[in-house]
């Protein structure tokens, strides 16, 4: 593989507070040295990065990619390509496929199938429960060894008390945090968030509490076992809160958020794109099913509360829940329709949009929380993802901060084309993505030149 040279760019490395003009040279698909005059070496190919950011490849603790057994969704490769253009040079897999990836021969299956798609780094993530039936521990020490990340019955919490705390005494064995979807079954009935919007348009709603008290629960069985927690896709005050408790008293949690939990409302549910009012006439696009994702967007409260918990660290990282879905599965009553946003090429620009441009939170948090945020919940698995550091992976993207351009979810690579920002005009662009020391993406030459 020819040496590349990154030149001309502003580069921001979290991993070491770096944010300075320099190139960045990967040679044999690492990082081989980052500095201010590094010329490129004999047949080296060179990509230009003037005026644009250089950053290390995202991380996504948190994509659906659907393969096996929903294909029609999404496929590895399908999911790899919509990382890629997303800047996510990592994604790791849920395991909520048909069947469930709860044997070693699945997780391997998995990992060859990524290599064949030869984008994204794909790691996959194995059940906790055998079948996802969250009944009986998977072979965790077996999975762990077969290559798997962390553990998740994602898509259903991991609702009996004892098997989350025999999950997280194991996970002291093999390092890998168990990552549990935040929902207590008896009180997350419904389809929005439980509030003034649910209530307007007739929705059965689902309260914070469906999510805290599965959240205080997991905390304190942390605390007993001493187990790897990590928090799937936080959406309230309450559950930051506990978060920022039990992160003071030394506790082995870790939580992420994502983009639409971040930065979007439940008001979005009225068709109004976050500036409803209980006394306005209800918008002919209400009722949009592409707003439908669990947890539920929350109200402006808990996504200010939110925000505060990203500046400050408390949250560790953004991870998209990418949950690719067919039309069918979104044209449907709300009720009916599948739970879930096709994220992976929209987090960036979304992300910078409103929390960096509106809300002034600094781009270096949030690319720490996109980089070597994400790689550290991974511990051992994450060492040399999300950072520029000398030896570390060849993943980087460069980005356009300046650039506008409209979601038109027709254009993205992901076969799921359910989102609800399609229309909506976002600044920041990726313009390359690097994996391994390989251009994988480049807007500027791709054939259909990008989105811009
Ligand atoms: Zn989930």
């Amino acid at each position: 593989m020819r040496p590349l040279l990154v030149r001309g760019g502003r580069v921001i490395d979290p991993s070491q507070a770096l944010d300075a003009p320099a190139q960045v040279l990967l040679v044999n698909g690492r990082v081989e040295a980052l500095g201010p005059d590094l010329a490129p070496p004999d047949g080296a190919q060179v990509l230009d990065a003037t005026g644009l950011v250089v950053c290390p490849g995202f991380v996504d603790l948190h994509t659906h990619l659907r393969e096996p057994g929903e294909e029609e969704k999404e496929t590895i490769a399908t999911g790899a390509l919509a990382g890629v253009r997303g800047g996510f040079t990592t994604l790791c897999a849920m395991p909520n496929t048909l069947p469930p990836i709860d044997t070693p021969a699945l997780v391997e299956a998995v990992r060859r199938r990524a290599e064949e798609a030869g984008l994204a780094r794909v790691l996959p993530i194995a059940c906790v429960s055998k079948g996802r039936q969250g009944k009986e521990l998977a072979e965790l020490a077996d999975l762990a060894r077969a290559g798997a990340v962390a553990f998740s019955d994602d898509g259903s919490p991991v609702a009996n008390a004892f098997l989350m705390r025999t999950a997280l005494h194991y996970s002291t064995l093999t390092g890998l945090p168990i990552i549990n979807h935040l929902e207590e079954p008896a009180l997350a009935r419904g389809v929005a968030h439980e509030g003034w919007v649910a209530s307007r348009l007739g929705l059965p709603g689902i309260p914070p509490q469906a999510e805290e008290s599965m959240a205080g629960r997991d905390i304190a069985l942390c605390a007993l076992t001493g187990g790897r927690l990590h928090l799937a896709h936080i959406s309230t005050a309450g559950t930051a809160q506990m978060v920022r408790w039990a992160k003071e008293r030394g506790l082995p949690v870790t939580a992420e958020a994502t983009p639409h939990h971040l930065c979007l409302t439940d008001e979005w549910l009225l068709g109004t794109r976050g500036e409803g009012s209980p006394f306005a006439p209800l918008s002919p696009s209400a009722y949009d099913t592409h707003c439908k994702v669990n947890p539920p967007l929350r109200t402006r409260f808990h996504r200010d509360a939110l925000q505060r918990a990203l500046r400050e660290g408390v949250i560790d990282a953004i991870a998209t829940d990418h949950a690719p879905h067919t039309p069918v599965d979104k044209a449907c009553t709300f009720q009916e329709a599948s739970f879930g946003i096709s994220g992976l090429e929209t987090a960036f620009a979304l992300c910078y949009t409103i929390l960096v441009a509106q809300e002034g939170i600094p781009l270096l948090r949030l690319l720490e929380a996109l980089t070597v945020g994400p790689a550290r919940v991974l511990g051992e698995k994450g060492k040399g993802l999300g950072s520029l550091r000398p030896g570390s992976a060849g993943d980087l993207v460069v980005l356009d901060l300046r650039k506008r351009w409209t979601v038109d979810p027709s254009r993205f690579a992901s076969k799921g084309k359910n989102t609800p920002l399609a229309g909506v005009t976002l600044q920041g662009m990726v313009v390359a993505t690097v994996v391994g020391g390989r251009v994988v993406y480049d807007a500027r030459s791709s054939p259909t030149g990008g989105r811009g």
